[in-house]
C-alpha cells in the first residue's frame, strides 16, 4: 500500500524511470517568446523521444502581470511549431486542472501541511515595513533579504491576529544551520549553493495565491514530472524547491537548467534587437520547421556538424548531456539560411497552401492565380521567408517595374550593356518569336556581333529584364512573360533617363 513514505518514493522512483513526463510551464505574461520555445522544445524532444507525455500547465499565479490573450497565444504557437500536448488545459488528462489558478485549494492544503510541520510561518510584515529594512540593508551595503522577524513571533500572538483578520503572507523556513545545498543538473552536473544565500521566501500571498515556488513544487509532483527544463534564470532558486521537496518527504525531479539566448554583442535578447516572439517570426514569413531547427541547435548540437535536421532525427539524436552550458548566440543570418534551407525542400503543393495567406494580404491578390502560381514557383528559391514574395512579385506584375538593385542600375549603365541590349533587340526581331527555346541561340549571336562575353553578355540582359543582378533566371521569365514583354522591358531600361 503506497501509504508509508519509503514504498511510495520507491514506486515513483520506479515510475520516472519506466515513464518519462515533461512539461511546458509558461506565465501568461506576455506572447510566446523564442526561448521559451526552446523550453518547450527540449521538453517535447525528450517526452516524444522516451514515449512519454508532454503537459502544457500555465501557470498564472501572478495576477497583476496577466496578459488577456496569453494563454490562447501560447497555446496556438506550440500548435503551429507542431509540438502537440498530451495535457493541459482545454485538452484534459488525470492530473488537471492545468491552469494553477484552479488549483488553489491544492496549494491551500500544502501550505497548512508545512504550517503544522512547523516548516512555514504567517509573515505579518507591512510593504512599509520590507520596503524601509530593503532601503537600510542597501545603504549598509548588504543584499537585501527578509530579517526573519514574523518567525520568531510567539503562537498566542500568531493567533490573535490571524484571528482578527489581519493581512498576511505565509513565508518558508530555510534552516538556521548553515547548509549547502546540491543540485545535479543534467547539463551542468552539480551545482552548489549555500543556504546563506537564501530568504525566506513568500509562498503563499495575501491574496491566497501561491508564489511561483511553492506552486511549481507541488504541481511537478502531483503531476508526476521526471525532468524540469526552465532557463537558467531559476538556478539561483533551487534551494527553495529542494526544500520544499524535503518538507513534503518527496523526491525531486531531475532538473536541466538551459543556457541563456544572446544577441549578436552577447547581451540577453531583448525586444530592442528585433523579433524575439514567436508570432513575430511566423508573421514575417519563417516556416515552423525552420525555426524549430534553428532552436534546437541554440545550446544543442546532435554531435556532428550537421545543421539542418528533420523534427524526427531531432527527436532521435536530442540528448540533454549536449545541451551546452554557456550562452548561445541568436544568429539571425543562420536563422535566414535556414528558412531558405527549407524553403528549397518544401514540396510544392505545401508551399502554395502556405503562401495563400501571404498573397491574399498583399497587392496582387486579385491577378489571375495560375500567373500567381507560376511566378510563386519561379521565386520560391530566391526567397528568404514567405513574406518577401508580395514584395518579389511586383516584377511579375507591374508594368514599368522599378530597378531598385544599385549593382542592377551600374550594369545598366556601362556602355557595353548598352551595346549588348541595343543589339538584342534588333536581332530579335529577325525572329518569329524570343521563346526559351531560342533565347540560347540569340545569345551566342549577340555575342558574335560584339564580341562581349560571360557575364558582360548576361548580366545586362538579366538586369534589364528582371531588375536584378540575382533575378530569376531568363528562360523562366521569358516563359513567364513570353518574348514581346520581354523585349518591351528592355527597351525600357535603354530608353530610362536615370540610366543614361
Ligand atoms: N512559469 C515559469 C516561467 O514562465 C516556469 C519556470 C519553470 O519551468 O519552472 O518562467
Amino acid at each position: 500500500h503506497p501509504n508509508s513514505p519509503w514504498i511510495f518514493n520507491l514506486l515513483s522512483h520506479f515510475k520516472k524511470i519506466v515513464m518519462v513526463r515533461l512539461r511546458f510551464a509558461p506565465s501568461p505574461t506576455g506572447f510566446l517568446h523564442i526561448g521559451g520555445l526552446r523550453t518547450a522544445l527540449f521538453s517535447w524532444l525528450f517526452a516524444r523521444q522516451k514515449q512519454g507525455s508532454f503537459i502544457f500547465r500555465l501557470e498564472d499565479t501572478d495576477r497583476n502581470r496577466l496578459v488577456e490573450a496569453a494563454e490562447s497565444n501560447l497555446l496556438k504557437m506550440l500548435e503551429w511549431a507542431g509540438l502537440d500536448i498530451d495535457e493541459g488545459p482545454g485538452i484534459g488528462g488525470e492530473f488537471g486542472p492545468y491552469r494553477q489558478s484552479e488549483r488553489l485549494e491544492i496549494y491551500r492544503d500544502h501550505v497548512d501541511r508545512l504550517l503544522e510541520q512547523g516548516d512555514a510561518y504567517p509573515c505579518f510584515c507591512s510593504e512599509e515595513r520590507l520596503e524601509k529594512l530593503k532601503t537600510f540593508q542597501r545603504s549598509e551595503g548588504l543584499t537585501p533579504r527578509y530579517d526573519n522577524h514574523c518567525r520568531k513571533l510567539q503562537k498566542k500572538e500568531v493567533d490573535t491576529k490571524i484571528q482578527s483578520g489581519e493581512k498576511h503572507v505565509i513565508r518558508m523556513k530555510i534552516p538556521e544551520n548553515q547548509e549547502t545545498f546540491r543540485l545535479n543538473d543534467l547539463v551542468r552536473g552539480t551545482v552548489a549553493i549555500e543556504s546563506t544565500q537564501v530568504e525566506d521566501q513568500v509562498i503563499l500571498k495575501s491574496d491566497g495565491f501561491p508564489t511561483y515556488h511553492l506552486a511549481v513544487v507541488v504541481d511537478d509532483h502531483l503531476m508526476q514530472i521526471s525532468h524540469v527544463v526552465r532557463g537558467e534564470e531559476w538556478l539561483p532558486s533551487f534551494p527553495k524547491h529542494l526544500l520544499l521537496y524535503r518538507y513534503f518527504g518527496w523526491e525531486p525531479p531531475d532538473f536541466i537548467h538551459l543556457p541563456l539566448i544572446l544577441n549578436e554583442e552577447r547581451a540577453k535578447l531583448s525586444k530592442r534587437h528585433g523579433a524575439v516572439s514567436v508570432e513575430e517570426f511566423r508573421e514575417r514569413g519563417y516556416l515552423p520547421q525552420a525555426l524549430l531547427n534553428f532552436i534546437a541547435l541554440l545550446g544543442w548540437n546532435p554531435g556532428d556538424d550537421r545543421e539542418v535536421l528533420s523534427l524526427e532525427e531531432m527527436v532521435d539524436e536530442f540528448r540533454f548531456e549536449r545541451v551546452s552550458k554557456s550562452g548561445a548566440v541568436f544568429d539571425r543570418e543562420k536563422l535566414n539560411w535556414m528558412n531558405q534551407q527549407y524553403l528549397l525542400k518544401l514540396p510544392e503543393e505545401e508551399y502554395f497552401r502556405m503562401i495563400d495567406d501571404v498573397i491574399q494580404k498583399g497587392d496582387y491578390h486579385d491577378q489571375d492565380p495560375g500567373k500567381i502560381r507560376q511566378a510563386a514557383e519561379i521565386l520560391k528559391t530566391r526567397l528568404v521567408t514567405l513574406s518577401d514574395l508580395n514584395q518579389k512579385l511586383g516584377l511579375f506584375f507591374e508594368e514599368n517595374p522599378e530597378i531598385k538593385d544599385l549593382q542592377a542600375i551600374e550594369v545598366l549603365k556601362e556602355e557595353n550593356s548598352k551595346t549588348v541590349l541595343k543589339e538584342f533587340l534588333q536581332q530579335a526581331e529577325n525572329l518569329d518569336q524570343l521563346t526559351s527555346e531560342n533565347l540560347g541561340q540569340l545569345v551566342k549571336s549577340v555575342q558574335k556581333s560584339t564580341g562581349i562575353k560571360g557575364r558582360g553578355l548576361w548580366m545586362p540582359l538579366r538586369c534589364a529584364i528582371t531588375r536584378e543582378v540575382s533575378g530569376p533566371e531568363l528562360p523562366a521569365m521569358l516563359d513567364f512573360f513570353g518574348g514581346e514583354k520581354c523585349l518591351h522591358l528592355i527597351r525600357q531600361a535603354l530608353e530610362n533617363p536615370s540610366l543614361n
